[in-house]
């Protein structure tokens, strides 16, 4: 939207552009035992329908390569078109070169640069994933990450810098190690004969000024589209609060064509909330819109039941539930605002500002509900069913608001 965004190369991956003036892409990763096909072709579904425009399976023993090609095939079937990345590790070249329906099934690979392979292996192993992106035409994300980093490089750098009659602090290196580890990387597959515009980049640290410093580096000395993300970014709120802090300070200055956020899903959580979290953090910088923005007051004294949050979380549900079926219906739905507020003191005035705004009755005041829609007062809800109703405003504003799409 209005944001100014770095100037880079556009990379294609399977129908989605990654870079260039397009739209930062969201993309997620599953958890599943990528040889079991069937629950990572479900996990692979259920995170693109919460919006995961691309998705990444690791690819770590010659069952899981096998497993590639079915699991594209099943996704085909459930009419699901998310482009497959495959994350390779230590035996990609040979996971490659063994599995050729699996390098043909994947939309791009992830290399590491720094788990390719040790010593005097390590370039002709690169070289050989390199080789087979080209054979097949794919793009590759050479992703450095902090806690694999190519030792021997990190050595130099240490070393070279002792040298130095004024030598920079160890983090200094470190950093230095990451970027120059993704641009020496980049530079030794355009070598190989891979386009420049078939490589992402990615640097990814655990700590947020570390991830602030490298991605400015990165983004300073070259056009390559840059994938975001913190790794190891946590549990819970901790993930969700490290991720947003490091990627927004970028985001606002442009960094950043593709986004994940890495976080550690709860036992039996639900690992599409990385989907949610990254569409969030881009809708809340204003930079994209994937689905109404509910704005909710906190509550406070003046809110003493739950019958607000409860209401709230209600709300959002529903929105969040419905989305899929509008965004096929409608044009520009995902832009509406929708204001659920706990009582007087601000409710009106925030209400006012939504497309929609119910400012509830807090605690002894009467017991009615004003619903405004664009500003004006239309409608004062009561009694035991105020949320239902509340909810068929909504779907009646939607089907009188926004443009129906026109289906062939
Ligand atoms: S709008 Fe009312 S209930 Fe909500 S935080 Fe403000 S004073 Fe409290």
């Amino acid at each position: 939207m209005s944001l100014a965004r770095r100037h880079s190369l556009t990379v294609t991956v399977g129908a989605v552009r990654v870079g260039g003036p397009s739209p930062v892409v969201v993309q997620s990763m599953t958890n599943t035992d990528t040889a079991d096909v069937e629950a990572t072709a479900q996990q692979v579904k259920s995170l693109a329908r919460a919006g995961s425009e691309l998705v990444r399976i690791t690819v770590n023993t010659s069952e899981a390569a096998a497993a590639v090609a079915p699991i594209r095939d099943r996704l085909d079937q459930l009419g699901v078109s998310v482009p497959l990345i495959g994350d390779f590790h230590f035996n990609g070249h040979k996971l490659l070169r063994e599995h050729p329906a699996c390098a043909e099934a994947l939309a791009k690979y992830r290399i590491n640069p720094g788990n390719v392979g040790r010593g005097s292996k390590r370039d002709p192993q690169f070289a050989e994933m390199i080789e087979v992106a080209c054979r097949h035409g794919k793009p590759v994300r050479i992703g450095v990450n902090w806690g694999s980093l190519d030792q021997d490089l990190l050595t130099r750098l240490m070393d070279e810098n002792s040298a130095r009659a004024e030598p920079l602090d160890a983090r200094e290196i470190m950093r230095n190690a990451v970027v120059l580890s993704a641009l020496t990387s980049a530079e030794r597959a355009v070598e190989l004969g891979l386009p420049k515009d078939r490589i992402i980049l990615s640097a990814k640290v655990s700590g947020v000024q570390d991830l602030i410093a490298i991605y400015r580096d990165l983004a300073s000395r070259c056009d390559y589209p840059l994938h975001l993300g913190l790794t190891e970014a946590g549990m819970g709120s901790k993930g969700i609060v490290a991720s947003t802090a490091g990627m927004s300070v970028l985001l606002q200055e442009g960094i950043g064509d593709t986004i994940r956020v890495s976080l550690t899903p709860e036992p039996g959580g639900d690992r599409t909330q990385e989907v949610i979290v990254a569409q969030e953090i881009l809708q809340t910088l204003g930079l994209r819109a994937f689905m109404p923005m509910v704005t909710a007051c906190p509550g406070c004294g003046r809110t003493t039941s739950t019958y607000f949050q409860e209401l709230a979380q209600r709300i959002q549900s529903h929105i969040r539930h419905r989305m899929p079926e509008w965004r096929r219906s409608f044009d520009g739905v995902e832009d509406m605002t929708v204001a659920v507020m706990g009582c007087v003191v601000n409710g009106p005035g925030e209400s006012k500002h939504a497309n929609l705004g119910i400012s509830l009755p807090g605690t002894g005041e009467r017991p009615v509900a004003p619903v405004y829609e664009d500003g004006e007062k239309t409608v004062t809800l009561k009694g035991e069913r105020i949320a239902e109703e509340f909810q068929d405003l909504v779907e009646r504003y939607i089907e009188r608001k926004y443009t129906r799409r026109q289906t062939a």
